[in-house]
């Protein structure tokens, strides 16, 4: 591996302590990597404090241009990121170029983003003041990202905050911190200026973003994580009452009605559910179908996830890579034992195969009980977990029946009813006949514990920057 070591204003700085990166295929070391420590922090917020005063004063037209130039980049060597992601992360070559696509387009969207960040001229109804409103850089960000998407969950933070003028930090996950690092010398080439943007994988990590968050420089923590640490998160920015952007856990419903296309259906439950295989916080983790289909629609996804190919994702005819560590595997495979146990049955997979890697057999279940530990929490896998219904509202009130609130999924060719169903869903976003809602140009984010604000879209760029109102006379 190249790129192993900490990324401070745009050198490579090594450091006495080191940690393994392990390919989750075959549980071999792919390389070890610096940990960063405090002083390591201090000289990147050092850096990024300096790289941001000339960057924020530059034109959103400059800004714009070095943006549009990584986005060019790594549109050219997505075939390297992809494999990179499939070494690190496990998942197949083609979610993994899925995923560096996805994570390259936000540096366009942003790119356009970046030159209308729009304010605001008005007259004061009832006075002779003006109201003028503009959008300025907040501050140095703190970025921490999760191991589920190195490329994507990195990028969409990055962008936005250079697109607004800032300075940025960002704390990799520990499993997968190859692909970002190796992101930092596309981005030098792009023409971003050393010190703007600094990588420090870690193995302290607690301690290490704790220390940045009370650095009184830093004024925004964007977080993609485990909504536990997402509120540990919180709790320390409110000491300098920080911008949090806080995209968490998920714990998605997935309704198909009687009425639904069953060919949109199953190729939406597929995609919703085996997306990065089922390692997603958008995963379909509840699977509610009306009991009029759902014979047809188990029969169906079964032979689906039955016929997908399992193993090292460096292979192309690999559909299904491994689940990124053991303990991940181990928890994937209690949530099917606990849902047999409590009444489940298993129409495929559900046995952990012999052999190096962390592999799990695409699984379907069928009578998952409400009781069952997979229908209050995420499975984090390629399990399906199939329950029925047969009344509207009380399907509703079932999806509705959690602390998570990122995405559903709705599939039904009744529009008008299908589009009271969404609005009822007490979801950041609802996937109607699609089984893919994540677009850098829409706003990305949940309600209730699965988050605050929101990433993409026109909202994604504002998370960064701080609104000033002038009141003005002339
Ligand atoms: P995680 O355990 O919360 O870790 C995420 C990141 O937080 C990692 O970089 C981790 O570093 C760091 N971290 C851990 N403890 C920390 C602490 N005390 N202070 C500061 N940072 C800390 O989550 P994960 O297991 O990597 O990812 C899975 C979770 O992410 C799932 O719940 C999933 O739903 C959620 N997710 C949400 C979205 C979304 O957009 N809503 C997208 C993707 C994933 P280390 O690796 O060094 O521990």
């Amino acid at each position: 591996m190249d790129f192993t070591d900490l990324y401070i204003d745009g050198t490579w700085k090594t450091s006495a302590e080191r940690f393994d990166v392990i390919n989750p295929a075959t549980e071999e070391v792919l390389a070890s990597v610096a940990s960063a420590d405090i002083a390591d922090a201090d000289a990147a917020l050092d850096a990024a404090e300096r790289a941001m005063a000339d960057w924020a004063a530059r034109t959103p037209r400059q800004r714009s241009e070095v943006l549009r130039k990584a986005w060019e980049l790594m549109t050219a060597r997505l075939d390297h990121f992809a494999h990179l992601i499939t070494l690190e992360n496990g998942k197949a070559g083609t979610d993994a170029k899925g995923e560096a696509t996805y994570a390259a387009e936000f540096f366009r969207w942003f790119a356009e983003e970046a030159v209308r960040a729009d304010g605001l001229i008005t007259r004061a109804p009832a006075s002779v003041a003006r109201i003028i409103v503009q959008h300025k850089p907040a501050g140095l960000a703190v970025l921490i990202t999760p191991w589920n998407y190195p490329a994507a969950m990195g990028t969409r933070k990055i962008a936005p905050a250079l697109a607004a003028g800032c300075g940025v930090i960002i704390k990799p996950a520990s499993e997968t911190p190859l692909t970002m690092l190796a992101l930092m010398p596309l981005l030098e080439e792009a023409g971003v200026p050393k010190g703007l943007v600094n990588v420090l994988p870690s193995k302290k990590t607690g301690a290490l973003v704790d220390h940045m968050l009370h650095d009184p420089r830093v004024r925004v923590v964007s977080f993609t994580g485990s909504t536990g640490v997402g509120r540990t998160l919180l709790k320390s920015a409110a000491d300098q009452v920080l911008k949090p952007a806080m995209e968490l856990g998920g714990n998605a419903p997935c309704i198909v009605f009687d009425d639904a296309d069953m060919d949109t259906a199953i190729e939406g439950t597929m995609l919703a559910k085996m997306r990065n295989l089922g390692e997603a916080c958008t995963a379909a983790n509840r699977i509610y179908v009306h009991e009029a289909v759902a014979d047809e629609f188990t029969r169906r996804l079964s032979a689906a996830m039955s016929a997908l190919k399992v193993g090292d994702g460096t292979d192309p005819s690999v559909d299904v890579g491994p689940l990124v560590n053991a303990s991940t595997r181990d928890k994937v495979a209690e949530f099917v034992a606990d849902a047999v146990a409590k009444g489940a049955k298993i129409e495929c997979g559900g046995t952990v195969p012999d052999g190096k890697g962390y592999f799990y057999p695409p699984t379907v279940l069928s009578n998952v009980p409400e009781t069952a530990d997979c229908v209050h929490d995420e499975i984090f896998g390629p399990v399906a977990a199939i329950q029925t219904f047969t009344d509207q509202d009380d399907v509703i009130a079932r999806a509705n029946a959690t602390e998570y609130g990122l995405v559903a999924y709705v599939f039904s060719e009744d529009f008008k009813r299908a589009l009271q169903v969404c609005e009822r869903l007490d979801y950041g976003m609802v996937g109607l006949n699609r089984g893919l809602v994540s677009d850098p140009a829409a706003p990305f984010g949940g309600t209730k514990q699965s988050g605050l604000g929101r990433e993409g879209g026109h909202e994604g760029m504002l998370e960064f920057m701080e609104t000033q109102y002038i009141s003005a006379s002339w």
